[in-house]
């Protein structure tokens, strides 16, 4: 019996509810990483293509950022805010100096959905409004706030709290814009609901048409903030139509709404071409959320935000134990440098745009490879069963697509509505080696496929 196996048998015994949100059939445990590469327990090497969910940003343990780390434990741990130290000031200072006037103002969190939380308190402070509109496929977090955001039935619960109802329709949070009988499902470009005779649909009159409809059907003034992820992560890389986001913040903030990038995954230079991923659409919002990324796997989040949005806390006050702690901000700050000095944000652009081209190749070749879209190191590969109905690769199908390429030593994940899309989002340190790699496992893993039907 392997070591995998062993521990796959004692975790399944001890808890056997954890093991449901591993991905895998035959789960791996992994013991070490180091930059792109994973071992598990039997000492098998990976090629970590997921960066667990697009976090590890400069590399596993990367030594740069180990070493601050490391440093920062033996000098101070804790205090709370009451008690300011060092670390804080300087990477509050770092992280302000990489966005754009008159986002100046950080709260330090410890994850993502702490960030959206505290975000939509403040979006509702400001403008004294209660409606927040969010996308289909959106996901913003597990809280049961965020959970009312995020629209995946998936990640829902219906007892989450009004706003975490799991009816989309719940009362204060609206999702939309929606597709009509065009694109049925969707507000931002996908492959599968849209029946556009080009491969991606660009109709962006029409989206914007919808945002109109839900305003003037469902939201009549009370909008208090429009949250959109420039990319969608977990809903499988899907894309806004050119232009949808400049002319939707224009629309939002006539009608007195805050609008809200959750750069979660898109921030730190992912997306390659931009550092965050609102720069890719000729916006600036009125805040931007980030965690993920921003510590390389260490626990952190943030939300970035202006003077006058931030005064609307008044005197009261923010307080979060964790959020920002010393260790936290170390790590943050060697990630800010590492990304500049690695040449990040270079790679994703470069390795990025190879693997989009190769796999868009490949998507040429097998019926099942519906669409390949993305940017930088942010990739989506939406599969289905032919490429005439477009629907999506059952469950069954994906799994064992998964497990091949496990097998073969990449690590990849999966997202979607349908859970049709495998997802790409390496520690952004890979090569074009690595990525040749990936390729040919991915391309193997298509034969096998189509030679066991
Ligand atoms: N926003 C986005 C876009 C995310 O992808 C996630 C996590 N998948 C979150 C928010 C929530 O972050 P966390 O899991 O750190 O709470």
């Amino acid at each position: 019996m392997t070591a995998n196996q062993m521990l796959y048998i004692r975790q399944h015994n001890c808890n056997p509810m954890t093991m449901k949100v591993t991905s895998y059939k035959r789960p791996v445990f992994i013991q070490q990483g180091h930059m792109q590469w994973l071992w598990d327990v039997d000492g098998k090497r990976y090629l970590d293509l997921f960066a667990g969910v697009a976090t590890v940003s400069v590399g596993h343990c990367h030594p740069k950022v180990t070493a601050a780390a490391e440093k920062q434990l033996r000098q101070l741990w804790h205090t709370t805010n009451i008690y300011i130290y060092p670390t804080i000031h300087e990477y509050v200072k770092k992280l302000v100096a990489l966005l754009p006037e008159p986002l100046k103002v950080v709260y330090l969190t410890n994850s993502g959905s702490e960030a959206n939380d505290l975000a939509m308190l403040m979006a509702r402070l400001h403008t004294g409004n209660f409606d927040i509109i969010t996308f289909r496929g959106s996901y913003h977090g597990g809280s049961p706030q965020t959970m009312g955001l995020t629209s995946n039935m998936a990640y829902k619960y219906p007892v989450a709290s009004g706003l975490g109802c799991h009816n989309t329709m719940c009362p204060d949070v609206f999702r939309g814009p929606w597709g009509g009988d065009h694109c049925r499902d969707s507000p931002v470009q996908t492959y599968r609901q849209c029946s556009c005779p080009a491969d991606r649909c660009q109709a962006n009159d029409m989206y914007i048409n919808q945002l109109k409809e839900v305003f003037a059907t469902t939201v009549p003034s009370r909008i208090a903030a429009f949250f959109g992820e420039p990319i969608q992560g977990v809903g499988g890389a899907v894309q806004y139509p050119k232009d949808y986001l400049k002319e939707a913040y224009e629309l939002v903030r006539e009608r007195g709404g805050v609008c809200i990038a959750d750069e979660v995954q898109t921030g730190f230079g992912r997306t390659g071409s931009h550092y965050w991923g609102f720069q890719g659409h000729d916006v600036i919002p009125d805040m931007v959320t980030m965690a993920k990324g921003i510590a390389n796997g260490f626990p952190m989040g943030a939300v970035v935000t202006t003077p006058e949005i931030a005064s609307s806390f008044g005197k009261g006050v923010h307080f979060n134990t964790f959020g920002g702690n010393p260790v936290a901000c170390a790590i943050g700050s060697s990630v800010l440098d590492t990304i500049e000095e690695d040449g990040t944000q270079e790679i994703s652009a470069k390795v990025g745009t190879y693997l989009l081209e190769e796999l868009a190749k490949m998507r040429g070749k097998y019926e099942i490879i519906g669409d390949v879209r993305g940017k930088g190191l942010m990739i989506g590969v939406e599969m289905v069963k032919d490429k005439a109905s477009r629907d999506p690769l059952p469950p069954a199908d994906m799994a064992e697509i998964f497990e091949d390429v496990k097998d073969m030593g990449v690590l990849i994940g999966k997202g979607g509505v349908y859970g049709q899309t495998f997802r790409i989002k390496p520690p952004m340190c890979i090569t074009k080696e690595d990525a040749d790699y990936f390729l040919a496992v991915f391309n193997q893993a298509m034969i096998n496929y189509t030679e066991r039907r």
